[in-house]
């Protein structure tokens, strides 16, 4: 079969590899779409720890064509997505109930075969069905959703709440709509590109800010913004340094803060800590998707997220390494790889 290799640091290539087969516990994948991250980037660039040689890959949706002697709960057949993140269970954190900080993580598209390929081996516990009436495409959405929704459940918005999402990718894009389906009542998203802008008020946003025209400390929350006295919750994707420096003075006193965006291992930014000490504010990390991607999967399968709009082109295997390579081209959102 096919399958995008990155070979070492620096190294991406599409080669035939062995079509690989399910172990007792496994499902074997027919993958129909995995999208295009930054982390596969990331990968690529050594920025990321990975473990190459490793096919990549970690958004991914498709068909079972073989199970493992002891799957139950899933046939030949079913369409599923996979949780890439596979934890331990066995050392504290896990023990804690914080999975996604695990020790011993060990990610489907990162350390071990993804989803650019045309089979992936997904372990039974990492599997979820989703509907063979979805559009298949539309599957490869659950693991960035999932990762928004760790997010925004952190958050804790509450029905008319105020929002502020920095930075209009899928990610933001995603948040948006998680935002509005939480009961926010005012979304408010800062993004540069205009096409995004106009997206995000398609897909609920309240409003838009441009952040390379406008001040928009004082656009929203300024005596005449958008939220005088700032908002409830602001949740940070765009992983930059500029918009990290922003959350603490948008959020009002007593107000949320929520880091989605990854910015550089050794990134420094510049914040008030009396911002955050007098005016009580709850400044929290979200990694990864801990419990959330069946929630997330149904939240797809419901059409209660559109996903349809995200999707900006849809590429073949071969097409792909191009794709990982370089910057996202303008207006992009998400690119599919269908193998
Ligand atoms: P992305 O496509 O790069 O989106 C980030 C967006 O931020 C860009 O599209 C850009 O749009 C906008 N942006 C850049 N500079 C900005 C600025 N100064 N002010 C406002 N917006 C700005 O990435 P993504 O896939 O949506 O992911 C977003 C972030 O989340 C990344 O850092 C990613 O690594 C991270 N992430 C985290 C998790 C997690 O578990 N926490 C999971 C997945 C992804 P414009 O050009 O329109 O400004
Ligand atoms: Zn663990």
């Amino acid at each position: 079969m096919k399958a995008m290799r990155l070979e070492s640091v620096g190294n991406l290539f599409v080669r035939d590899v062995e079509k690989p087969r399910p172990g007792p516990d496994d499902l074997l994948v027919r993958v129909e779409a995995c999208g295009v991250c930054g982390t596969d980037r990331h990968l690529l660039l050594g920025e990321f720890p990975s473990k190459p040689p490793v096919t990549i890959g970690h958004e991914f949706a498709g068909i079972i064509e073989a199970i493992g002697t002891d799957v139950t709960g899933f046939k030949i057949g079913d369409r599923v997505t996979g949780d890439p993140n596979i934890s331990c269970g066995r050392c504290p954190q896990c023990m804690a109930g914080r999975v996604n900080l695990c020790r011993n993580l060990q990610a489907i598209g990162i350390h071990r075969d993804g989803g650019f390929a045309e089979y992936v081996i997904v372990p039974q516990k990492q599997a979820f069905s989703i509907p063979l009436d979805l559009d298949p495409m539309h599957g490869a959405f659950c693991e960035p959703l999932a990762c928004c929704l760790h997010g925004v459940d952190m958050a804790e918005i509450r029905t008319g709440s105020s929002v502020v999402v920095l930075g209009g990718g899928v990610i933001g894009l995603l948040v948006v709509q998680l935002a509005r389906l939480a009961g926010a009542t005012t979304v408010i998203l800062s993004t540069r590109q205009e096409s995004k802008r106009r997206l995000a008020e398609e897909l609920g946003a309240t409003a838009s800010v441009d952040p390379s025209s406008s001040d928009i400390i004082e656009a929203i929350t300024g005596p005449n913004g958008l939220v005088p006295r700032g908002v409830d919750v602001v949740i940070e994707c765009a992983g930059v340094a500029e918009t990290v420096e922003q959350t603490t003075r948008l959020a009002k006193a007593g107000g949320t803060v929520v880091i989605l965006g990854v910015m550089p291992q050794g990134a420094k930014v510049q914040i008030e800590p009396f911002d955050i000490l007098f005016r009580e504010l709850r400044v929290l990390g979200s990694f990864i998707n801990p419990f959330v991607h069946r929630r997330a999967a149904d939240l797809v399968a419901s059409g209660a997220i559109n996903v349809e709009k995200l999707i900006s082109r849809r590429v073949s295997l071969n097409e792909a390494p191009e794709v990982v390579r370089n910057p996202a081209r303008a207006g992009e959102v998400k690119v599919l790889v269908v193998p």
